[in-house]
């Protein structure tokens, strides 16, 4: 359905990306080219974006859950997150290597979370650097067996070379990073804490695009696992921006980013909400978890897989303000 809802709002489609949506609606081509190659559509021109399944990582999606990028200028390419296992990460190279011929300059990984940065040894083989936030080599370095043991678990062997791989170039916050992919520049910014304390946005300046990767879930529950009040800063301040579109870490394109950013706000506003109430008549974080947010179920895919802990993660939090 995603695929069919992004038919209309695209305005720039290429042969190559009508080829590959044409694979997507057989089912037999769909089942053949998830074993070799990832699903990607062109969003903007030199711009392809692979949406990730709305599932948790399971043998079934092969742990493909996450939206990856990847922005091709006139002399190279840049990756935006490697997937969730080594063989997603190389499938994701396979995929480059169908659109374009020009060698991949740089992997940048968003964040620290399994599914966007857990490919990064399939690039990291290949010699190609990785790009990451300042923060992000502290927070694998401290999660890999944490990160790693539930994949092998999750995709058995689909599992297989998966590795945590630190980044070869940092970017720091107040100190943007410009990539020049030729007649296409990046700019790399470095966000304070937010979903993790490692959140890097993309701004692609000849697509007038702005990836900002698992700052915004678009349909799926948002998961906080960096500070909610710092989120909710942040969102403020990206709500600011004056771009035409947002690429989301995970959902669909919005066609009103704006709206898509009012309406996570309104669940995390939500949450802070509900877990200072409780915190203010003596509550506990059972109680919160029984009782904070549920109203927003029926708003958000995962509602049950993360909710909990995102109430949780929100007591930590705010129990001490
Ligand atoms: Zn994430």
């Amino acid at each position: 359905m995603i695929h069919h809802a992004y038919l209309t709002t695209n305005l720039a489609m290429s042969t190559r990306a009508c080829i590959l949506l044409l694979a997507l609606l057989t089912p037999s081509a769909q089942a053949q080219s998830a074993a070799d190659a990832l699903q990607f559509v062109e969003i903007a021109p030199g711009v392809y974006l692979r949406h990730g399944a709305m599932e948790v990582a399971n043998a079934g999606n092969r742990g493909h859950i996450a939206n990856l990028g990847v922005i091709v200028g006139d002399e190279r390419v840049a990756v935006i997150d490697a997937g969730g296992s080594y063989n997603e990460g190389k499938a994701l190279l396979d995929t480059v290597a169908r659109i374009t011929d020009l060698p991949v300059a740089w992997l940048i990984v968003t964040h620290m979370h399994p599914d966007h940065a857990l490919g990064a040894a399939a690039f990291a083989e290949r010699g190609i650097p990785v790009v990451g936030h300042v923060n992000l080599a502290d927070a694998l370095s401290r999660r890999r067996d944490a990160y790693v043991k539930p994949v092998i678990e999750a995709l058995g062997r689909d599992a297989d070379g998966t590795r945590v791989v630190l980044p070869d170039v940092t970017v720091m916050p107040g100190r943007d990073v410009e990539l020049d992919l030729g007649g296409r520049v990046l700019q790399l910014r470095a966000q304070p804490t937010a979903h993790t304390n490692n959140d890097l946005t993309v701004y692609d300046t000849k697509a007038d695009l702005l990836w900002l990767s698992d700052l915004l879930f678009v349909e799926r529950i948002p998961v906080v696992d960096g500070s909610l009040l710092g989120w909710l800063a942040v969102l403020e301040v990206l709500s600011q921006r004056n771009v035409s579109r947002v690429v989301p870490g995970h959902g669909p394109v919005p066609t009103d980013w704006k709206a898509a950013i009012a309406r996570q706000q309104d669940y995390l506003e939500g949450l802070a909400r509900g877990v200072r109430e409780v915190i203010r008549h003596g509550g506990g974080i059972a109680q919160a978890v029984a009782s904070v947010g549920l109203s927003a179920r029926d708003r958000w895919e995962l509602f049950d897989e993360y909710h909990g802990r995102n109430v949780t993660a929100a007591f930590a939090e705010l129990e001490w303000e």
